[in-house]
């Protein structure tokens, strides 16, 4: 038997969620890439990921807070960079004239020292020559430049101060990494499977271990869980 060793240098999905809380949540389908520096970098400081996430589709799923709806669009990965890419998403699917920068600063040991974006969005009727003009000034690194100058111990307003001098900051919501995965979910996703699904598990008398791919929380369903799940079941069917 012979071992094959690839290095993988695509990441397949690379996935992140919102809520109106600002509970944020991700995960990078393959998160072992193996790259080579490319022109301009260092060990410390900005990585692209273009070559990594080329080519592809940015697809968005909002959830309507009121109705609970979902709609989804799709436009294609162009240049790779995941500001660019999301900059022409909410440009051309939602209308909506948008500047975004977003970047991650790497530190020692490849861990991330710290991230930050600025998503500036015209109103109806607005200024959008200054939105031009905003969008020109975050491009070619200076917006890289100024968050990774702005890390660790300034603010997120302090950013904002540097490309909109003139804002006037109404609101600030705190965001915080926070997955939504839990034991009780896990135990309902058991509880959809049929019955002979449920007998087979409970003949193998294994534990069931579920793996959080956001999280990485681990949840283990024991053989006896299971068998009181299967007897719940049988007793409602009569
Ligand atoms: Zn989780």
């Amino acid at each position: 038997m012979s071992a094959q060793f690839v290095t993988r240098t695509t990441m397949r999905q690379l996935y992140a969620d919102a809520t109106h809380e600002g509970h944020l949540r991700g995960f990078a389908k393959n998160p072992n890439l193996a790259f080579p520096l490319f022109e301009g970098e260092t060990q410390l400081g900005r990585r692209t990921l273009a070559p990594a996430l080329r080519p592809g589709e940015i697809s968005v799923i909002r959830m309507q807070a009121e109705t609970g709806e979902y709609t989804q669009s799709t436009t294609p990965i162009t240049s790779g960079e995941v500001d660019e890419d999301l900059e022409f998403f909410l440009n051309q699917s939602d209308q909506v004239p948008t500047a975004l920068a977003a970047d991650v600063i790497v530190g020692e040991g490849d861990r991330i020292f710290g991230a930050g974006g600025l998503l500036v969005q015209a109103l109806p009727d607005g200024d959008t020559v200054r939105l031009e003009a905003i969008r020109a000034s975050l491009r070619g690194g200076r917006f890289t430049e100024c968050l990774s100058s702005i890390l660790p111990n300034r603010s997120a307003h302090d950013l904002i101060r540097e490309f909109l001098p003139d804002a006037k900051i109404i609101d600030a919501l705190p965001l915080k990494w926070q997955c939504r995965c839990s034991m009780e979910k896990v135990m309902d996703s058991i509880r959809l499977l049929g019955p002979t699904d449920l007998a087979e598990m409970i003949e193998a008398n294994h534990d069931v271990v579920v793996n959080c791919d956001l999280c990485a929380s681990r949840y283990v369903v024991t053989p006896t869980e299971i068998a009181k799940i299967f007897e719940a079941q049988i007793r409602a069917r009569g």
